[in-house]
């Protein structure tokens, strides 16, 4: 009760990603939703869905339609966008992004954009963050951006006193996220969608290491060609396994990190990292060199350090 209390106080002086939500982030939603795409967080799921990803060979030539409006589902296979081509680099590349369509424009412009470097956050009283994923089976997809695991609505977590629901998980090489300037080898997000279309994202850095046991079926399956996928029902995964030791987090009101780079993501990274093989890193490497979109300016946004 009294911590629920100081949370709230805290909310209110601190600006906390919550009541920055409320503000701008869903003044961005209901942007993004009359600018005719369907719900922003629908749009918001696909675009991170797609994973900041970088204009890899693979994607850049797989079929000339990596764009920001992935599949019209973030749990859509292949990728069947039309619209402007980015990628990391050359004329598609990030500090393009805004340029290639009216639809982008937000990735030039934001406020609040991501990723960021998350030095120095600012401790603070904040729920902890408890996601309940659930053993499921998936389906892998190689969206011409990253690797995308799919998973049926089983999982969630609640934030703020509101369950989104999680859809899939990614990757990033190298991390997006950096600290202290520095990125971490790789980053996973884990995209979860509450039914107002607004999105809440775990990250969790990769750092070499032991073998991660639940990588291992996946990088098995994951198809190399983009567009590819592959359904996995007869064996579960189990999602929990992901999870770092440590539960505290750094959380921030920021965006999707590709286009359309909408402004209606709550982010929250672990601070402790899990671990995957050299070779398991190599691997999705090979696929994916290269898919992190710069950090961001944080502007005047609080960065919060959840400290229990
Ligand atoms: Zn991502």
């Amino acid at each position: 009760m009294q911590r629920r209390r100081v949370v709230r106080y805290l909310g209110a002086t601190l600006l906390c990603p919550l009541c920055l939500r409320s503000g701008t982030a869903l003044a961005e939603e209901k942007r993004a939703a009359d600018s005719g795409h369907g719900e922003a967080g629908k749009e918001a799921a696909k675009a991170d869905a797609h994973g900041a990803d970088g204009e890899t060979k693979a994607a850049g030539k797989a079929e000339g339609e990596k764009t920001g409006k992935p599949a019209p589902d973030a749990k859509g296979a292949g990728d069947k966008h039309e619209g402007p081509h980015w990628g990391y680099e050359g004329e598609g590349g990030p500090e393009h992004w805004a340029e290639l369509s009216e639809d982008f424009r937000i990735c030039g412009t934001g406020r609040e954009q991501s990723p960021i470097d998350l030095s120095e956050p600012t401790p603070a009283l904040l729920k902890d963050i408890a996601p309940v994923w659930k053993k499921s089976p998936y389906a892998i997809v190689n969206n011409g951006h990253t690797i995308q695991v799919n998973v049926p609505p089983a999982s969630f977590v609640n934030y703020g006193g509101k369950d989104y629901q999680l859809l899939q998980f990614h990757f990033h090489h190298p991390s997006e996220h950096t600290v202290d300037g520095k990125a971490h080898e790789m980053e996973v997000h884990f995209v979860h969608k509450a039914e107002d279309g607004g999105l809440t994202v775990l990250g969790i850095f990769i750092k070499p290491g032991a073998e991660h046991p639940v990588l291992v079926p996946i990088w098995a399956r994951m198809p190399e060609e983009a567009g590819g996928t592959v359904k996995v029902e007869d064996e579960f995964i189990e999602l929990a396994k992901f999870l770092p030791r440590n539960m505290t987090t750094v959380q921030y009101a920021g965006s999707l990190t590709t286009p359309p780079c909408g402004e209606v993501v709550n982010w929250v990274v672990f601070r402790d990292h899990i671990e995957a093989s050299k070779t398991q890193i190599e691997q999705f490497a090979k696929l994916y060199p290269m898919n992190a979109r710069p950090v961001q300016p944080r502007f005047r946004r609080a960065v919060l350090l959840d400290f229990f």
